[in-house]
C-alpha cells in the first residue's frame, strides 16, 4: 500500500460523512470506455463527433443514426461493477458514505449495492416513450432493430441527459447539498473538465478533498490528498479491513 492510500484509509476510518463524486474513469475499469476519448471514435464509422450525435437536436432529427452510435458506444450490458463501485457500496453499508454522485449512465453503482446514487446525467437503464411516458428497461433498446418504439407507436428515448438538455434540478440540488455538507469529498475518475463537475466541487466546505485520478486535474491545487492510482485499486485497498 502506498503512503497516499494509507492516508486515505486513515481519513475514511475517521469519517462518518463521506461523499463520492465520480466520472467516466470509474467505469473504464469495468470495460466501459469514455465516449469522449478520441481513440477509435473517429475511425470513419460515424460522420459526426460524439458530442454532436449525443445532442438533443441530433436525436430529434437523426434518430436512427443516434441509435446506431448509442447502441454501439453507450450500452455495455455485460459490464459488471469493479472494486471502486464495490468499495463505495461497502462504505455506504457501514454508514460512512452518504451519497454517490456520478456522471455515468451505466447504473453500475446501483448494481454494486449503493442506495443513494445521484445520477447527474440520468441512466441508460431507464427509457421513456416520448408520447405516453411508458418506462422501458434497456432490453428494448438492445433488441430493437433501428429506432425502438413503444407499443403506442411513440419513439422511446433513453433517460440520459443529452447535450443541449438541462440537468434534472432535483438531482442537482441533492448533489450540491451532499457536497456542501460533506466532511470528506472524494473525487475520482474525472478530469473535472466536464460540465457541471467543476462548479459542483466548489460547494465543498471541508478540508479533506481527495482526488483519485491517473492524470492531472484542474483541481489538483485545491486537493488535500492526491492519489495517482487506478480508482478500483485505491478504493479497494483503502477499505480493506476497515470496519
Ligand atoms: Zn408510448
Amino acid at each position: 500500500m502506498t503512503a497516499e492510500i494509507a492516508k486515505l484509509k486513515e481519513i475514511l476510518k475517521n469519517s462518518e460523512n463521506i461523499v463520492f463524486f465520480g466520472g467516466a474513469g470509474v467505469s473504464t475499469e469495468s470495460g466501459i470506455p469514455d465516449f469522449r476519448s478520441a481513440d477509435g471514435l473517429y475511425s470513419g464509422k460515424y460522420a459526426y463527433p460524439p458530442e454532436t450525435i449525443l445532442s438533443h437536436s441530433f436525436f430529434m432529427e437523426n434518430t436512427e443514426e443516434f441509435y446506431r452510435f448509442y447502441k454501439e458506444k453507450m450500452l455495455y450490458p455485460g459490464a459488471k461493477p469493479n472494486d471502486a463501485h464495490k468499495a463505495l457500496a461497502e462504505l455506504e453499508k457501514q454508514g460512512k458514505l452518504k451519497a454517490v454522485i456520478t456522471q455515468n449512465v451505466d447504473g453500475l453503482h446501483t448494481q454494486a449495492g449503493s442506495k443513494n446514487v445521484l445520477e447527474l446525467h440520468g441512466s441508460a437503464l431507464r427509457n421513456l416513450c416520448m408520447s405516453c411516458k411508458e418506462c422501458y428497461t434497456v432490453d428494448i433498446i438492445i433488441k430493437s432493430d433501428g429506432i425502438p418504439l413503444c407499443k403506442c407507436g411513440g419513439t422511446i428515448k433513453p433517460d440520459v441527459v443529452l447535450y443541449e438538455e438541462g440537468l434534472n434540478a432535483d438531482v442537482m440540488s441533492k448533489a450540491t447539498k451532499a457536497i456542501h455538507d460533506a466532511d470528506v469529498l472524494i473525487v475520482g475518475g474525472t478530469s473535472l473538465n466536464v460540465y457541471p463537475a467543476a462548479g459542483m466541487i466548489n460547494y465543498y466546505r471541508g478540508d479533506k478533498l481527495i482526488l483519485i485520478n491517473q492524470s492531472e486535474t484542474s483541481f489538483d491545487k485545491y486537493a488535500n490528498l492526491i492519489i495517482r492510482e487506478k480508482i478500483g485499486l485505491a478504493l479497494g485497498s483503502a477499505i480493506e479491513s476497515l470496519s
